[in-house]
């Protein structure tokens, strides 16, 4: 059975499907909705699609950025309405994303519009099963007294043949996606400040 051949159920042949099998009835099924039927006529949802897309950032101020998430650094539009986030899309005047974000990047509006983004800060007791919600400032004294503690308790001056390392192997830097170039810049030379030689990031150094 070829390729191309009519698609059989009978005798106990392979089903095998074609390419010009395979359009024909995806647009059989989609015949059976409104849009498959619109689209069966020949009718474009291109218009629709750009107006609707024309209403939603009406009156919009438009900022432009980049998205966050790696390194190749595509350029973006945010639109806001009373300091709403309405729509997030790649700038066409960009010379290297011309427009376009990847599938990462065209879900950046979710980053800022999220109903389950973490917006308290919340700390687990050692031993405890529950978490509970601290301020701010607890939480930053806390991590800083722990860096220091650990640093000191663990810091290496001089290697046994005498080589000066300055560092400490007890702590760990991982950076976030969402830290810009200039953050990430900042925060290595911070740990290295400190001795840290462990040092990573998902995607900007
Ligand atoms: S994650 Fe995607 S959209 Fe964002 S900068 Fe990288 S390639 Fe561009």
């Amino acid at each position: 059975m070829s390729r191309t051949s009519p698609t059989s159920c009978a005798g106990g042949d392979d089903m095998q499907v074609g390419r010009r099998d395979f359009l024909r009835l995806t647009a059989s099924a989609g015949a059976g909705t409104a849009i498959g039927g619109l689209v069966g006529l020949g009718v474009t949802l291109a218009p629709a699609e750009a107006r609707a897309q024309e209403l939603r950032i009406k009156d919009a101020k438009t900022t432009p950025s980049i998205c966050p998430f790696c390194s190749v650094g595509c350029a973006t539009l945010i639109h806001t309405v009373d300091g709403k986030i309405v729509n997030i899309e790649g700038d066409p005047r960009s010379p290297h994303n011309e427009g376009t974000l990847c599938p990462k990047g065209a879900a950046i509006y979710q980053l800022h519009m999220n109903p389950n983004r973490a917006t308290k800060v919340l700390h687990r007791k050692p031993g405890a099963s529950d978490w509970d919600v601290v301020e701010l400032e607890w939480a930053m004294d806390r991590v800083a007294e722990l860096i220091k503690q650990t640093r000191d308790e663990t810091f290496i001056e001089k290697l046994p043949n005498g080589k000066l390392v300055n560092m400490t192997p007890a702590m760990f830097a991982l950076g976030g996606a969402t830290l810009d170039n200039e953050f990430n810049h900042v925060c290595q030379k911070f740990w290295r400040g400190l001795g840290v030689v462990a040092i990573e990031n998902q995607a900007r150094i």
